[in-house]
């Protein structure tokens, strides 16, 4: 996957709508101190779902927002959307799968990771335009390489902190560049759902001793009650 383009608006120091295209080789932002350029790459861990506002360098999502300046008014949300070129030219599906089978990155050449958050505290995430859940977001960049987490943003000082870290911290590291994070985070999850049933089992087999008991007693009844039937009917006769 490749970045194409950044469109950011109302995030940060960016007022008005801004397009910011990734064409092929290398881009260089340039600009005096404290003009945006970090806050570009701001930009870009926050529309991949990063959840740590100090990360971004602020202090809640509001600071997110344009704040006003001098002439201009302070802005009510804040936008980003981050547009991928997934290389992608519509995988030749398996026999009986269809498109939705395929994940996003598989699905469409293009891809829009649009992220908003509004100063009443609201926040979106949509992929090519459509609502998503954040968990969509992670999904779509697990075992890419890319994502907020992940080894695509190497920052100020980051190649020495990944020299110096723990081994715990490097495997993770190693295990994203393998591919295998995505499998981990199914195992977790499927174990989690074993767990689930697991409980729901000892549930339902409470509530089946429990019902036996009540057979056994009705049972009984049924029995008393068919004697009684049977001494009426002979009274009758
Ligand atoms: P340097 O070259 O010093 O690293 P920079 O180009 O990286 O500078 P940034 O840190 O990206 O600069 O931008 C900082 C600017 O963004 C500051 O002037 C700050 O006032 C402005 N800014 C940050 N958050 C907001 C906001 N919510 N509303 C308006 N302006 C903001
Ligand atoms: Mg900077």
């Amino acid at each position: 996957m490749r970045v194409k383009r950044l469109e950011i608006q109302g995030f940060k120091s960016f007022k008005d709508k801004t397009v910011i295209h990734f064409d092929d080789g290398v881009t260089g932002i340039v600009g005096p101190n404290g003009c945006g350029k970090s806050n570009i790459v701001d930009s870009f861990f926050w529309v991949m779902g990063e959840q740590s506002n100090k990360h971004m360098r602020a202090d809640g999502s509001m600071d997110l927002i344009f704040n006003g300046s001098e002439k201009y008014a302070p802005l009510s949300m804040a936008e980003v959307t981050m547009v991928l070129s997934t290389g992608s030219t519509g995988a030749t599906l398996p026999e009986g799968a269809t498109l939705r089978d395929l994940p996003p990155h598989m699905r469409f050449e293009e891809i829009s990771i649009t992220r908003r958050v509004y100063r009443s505290g609201d926040s979106e995430y949509l992929i090519n335009g459509q609502l998503c859940r954040l968990k969509d977001i992670h999904e779509l960049f697990m075992d890419t390489g890319a994502g907020p987490k992940a080894y695509s943003i190497i920052e100020q000082g980051q190649i020495s902190k990944i020299v110096a870290s723990k081994p715990e911290d490097r495997r993770t590291l190693v295990e994203e560049a393998a591919g295998i994070v995505k499998f981990k985070a199914r195992k977790k999850e499927s174990l989690r759902k074993i767990e689930a049933t697991r409980q729901n089992l000892l549930r339902i087999n409470d509530i089946i001793s429990e019902i036996e008991r009540q057979l056994g007693f009705l049972e009984r009844q049924a029995t008393k009650a068919r004697a009684h039937n049977a001494s009426l009917r002979s009274r009758l006769r």
